[in-house]
């Protein structure tokens, strides 16, 4: 079922671009010549000239999510479960398909995201292939926004959480609660519960969750059976907040501030993973943001890192399509 990606020969940051599906109702003859894609170009066409770009792998508007988990999260899922960290990223314009690509529909085997699908191999693999180890299997899920955390799984959503650091132990969150899942049932319930957090709590407007980065973090804990070894692997999958730039919705005051915020927490963040690919750099600005600080353990070192940038193939979102192709180009 999962496809078998060599995990000892990826690259350690690997980027992808994924097309969202036209609606039935954008099947517009315009909007059906913007993109054009093979296994790893992608051209974009706005009045006869072509934008062309190369990525590892473009997942087309057929694509389907079991594909997009082999190719992408498998390799990282499996150095997960040997004790290593990894991260996955959706990027992108909002409304072209990062929540889909991350939780998708729960519940639907088919449409199921990114998370869903992590659990459903891994609780198999869990019980199926392994004899030798014991596992304890922990999920937390928070979201920044302003440069504010919050826990999405707290009682007390409003409450800003401190990001802390203390040698040694690394950059951790005080109060951020963890829970111990045991089947993809309960690992529904705990998304489920998290995404009606990151939309309807007190302090913010609709379309909030279109501003914040959640974060959802898997971590397995490995314990041979006979030698009592363990080890620890950190899985952070990553719904990052809207790309689009603040001049086009004309923001002012808070939304400029916030608008601002994101702005900057994407750049800080493509700064952080181009240094990385550079492999020369001599310093990576994690410090930079509150999302790169808390992801530092999980970027970079013996960590796989996933970006996947999602457009959206109409006309209308030319240029931010094009913004987000450079983007994804610059870290790559
Ligand atoms: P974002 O999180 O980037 O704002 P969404 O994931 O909410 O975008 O996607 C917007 C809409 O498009 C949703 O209705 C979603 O189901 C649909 N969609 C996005 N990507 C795909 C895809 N690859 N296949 C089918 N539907 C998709
Ligand atoms: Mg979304």
């Amino acid at each position: 079922e999962f496809q078998d990606v060599k995990t000892d020969t990826i690259e350690n940051v690997r980027v992808f671009i994924r097309v969202r599906p036209l609606r039935d109702e954008e099947k517009t003859v315009i909007n059906k010549e913007v993109i054009q894609t093979d296994s790893n170009v992608i051209n974009l066409t706005k009045q006869g000239v072509v934008k062309s770009f190369k990525f590892t792998k473009i997942f087309d508007s057929d694509s389907s999510q079991i594909e997009l988990y082999s190719h992408v999260a498998v390799p990282i899922v499996e150095r997960v479960l040997q004790g290593y960290n990894g991260t996955v990223f959706a990027y992108g314009q909002s409304g072209t398909g990062k929540t889909y690509t991350m939780i998708g529909d729960v519940g639907d085997a088919d449409r199921q995201g990114i998370i869903p699908n992590i659990f459903s191999h891994i609780f198999a693999q869990i019980t199926l292939a392994d004899q030798d180890n014991s596992y304890a299997v922990t999920v937390t899920y928070l979201e920044i926004y302003n440069e504010e955390i919050r826990d999405l799984l707290s009682d007390a959503p409003d409450k800003k959480l401190t990001l802390r650091e203390k040698p040694g132990l690394g950059v951790y969150i005080t109060e951020l609660l963890g829970f111990a899942v045991d089947s993809l049932e309960a690992v529904t319930e705990i998304l489920v519960k998290g995404n009606k957090r990151r939309t309807t709590s007190s302090t913010k407007l609709n379309d909030v969750s279109s501003r914040s980065h959640a974060i959802f973090t898997v971590s397995v804990e490995t314990k041979n059976k006979l030698t009592n070894k363990t080890t620890f692997g950190k899985l952070n999958l990553v719904d990052l907040a809207g790309s689009e730039r603040a001049s086009k919705s004309q923001a002012t005051g808070d939304r400029l501030r916030e608008a601002g915020k994101i702005n900057l927490s994407l750049s800080v963040l493509g700064n952080v993973i181009s240094a990385l690919v550079d492999g020369k750099a001599t310093h990576i600005p994690y410090r930079n943001s509150k999302l790169t600080r808390l992801l530092q353990d999980s970027l970079g070192g013996n960590s796989l890192t996933a970006l996947i940038a999602t457009i959206s193939p109409r006309y209308h979102d030319y240029e931010e399509s094009v913004y987000t192709l450079m983007y994804a180009d610059r870290v790559k």
